[in-house]
């Protein structure tokens, strides 16, 4: 079978076994990019309740988050973990936010996608991962995000190697799928499901997993 054909099959198996599951999880395009930065190394229960204190001060939107002190921010995002950390991040991104695109999330999604991606890797603190989930969740552009799920699932079934880097796999997904923004929203977001209630790290849960039959393609 053609790994186009395997990863259809894939995406259509998990599909009719979850439902879509219309992610991103956030409102505005604005919050996308900070649920993005606060999801880091972190479960989204807990960014949940970060963006609730965000939201329940009126600090999510461009304005309010760009005079708010690193010092305030750091206590409000606190049960995402890492705060002091994920604080410094948030005040990069939003500086280079207003320093580049006055604010507007309109003009930072109206420009050429490859170099606002490496614009975004330039800012400290934010990863290839955080940089296509704000490409794709944020402005709908077609990046495919690469997480530990992804990882996991695609190299215990041998499809990508396990020391693969982020690009690579990323390479394995564009040279093989039609670049949709669609498509790749709810790939994604399937692969996080699948990770978080089959595919554990340990004791996957394989016998009711709605891709077993990839263990006969091996
Ligand atoms: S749970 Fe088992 S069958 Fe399902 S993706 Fe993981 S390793 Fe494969």
């Amino acid at each position: 079978m053609q790994k186009r054909d395997i990863l259809l099959k894939i995406y259509n198996s998990l599909y009719n076994y979850f439902g879509p599951l219309h992610w991103w999880p956030g409102g505005s395009p604005f919050e996308v990019m900070v649920g993005a930065i606060l999801t880091q190394n972190t479960s989204w229960n807990n960014v949940e309740k970060a963006i609730k204190n965000l939201k329940k001060r009126n600090l999510l939107n461009p304005d309010a988050f760009y005079y708010l002190s690193q010092e305030e921010l750091s206590k409000l995002i606190k049960p995402s973990g890492y705060y002091n950390i994920k604080a410094q991040r948030l005040k990069n991104f939003v500086t280079f936010f207003f320093e580049e695109f006055e604010g507007s999330t309109e003009k930072m999604f109206s420009g050429d996608s490859e170099e606002l991606r490496k614009k975004l890797l330039n800012i400290k603190g934010i990863g290839p991962e955080t940089a296509d989930s704000i490409l794709l969740y944020a402005g709908e552009k077609p990046f495919f995000v690469i997480d530990t799920y992804t990882k996991r699932i695609f190299s215990r079934h041998k499809l990508i190697s396990e020391e693969a880097a982020y690009h690579h796999i990323q390479e394995f997904f564009y040279q093989n799928l039609p670049k949709e923004v669609k498509l790749f929203n709810e790939f994604h977001a399937q692969m996080v499901m699948l990770g978080k209630t089959k595919c554990t790290s340990k004791n996957p849960d394989c016998p009711k997993c709605p891709i077993v039959y990839l263990k006969k393609l091996e």
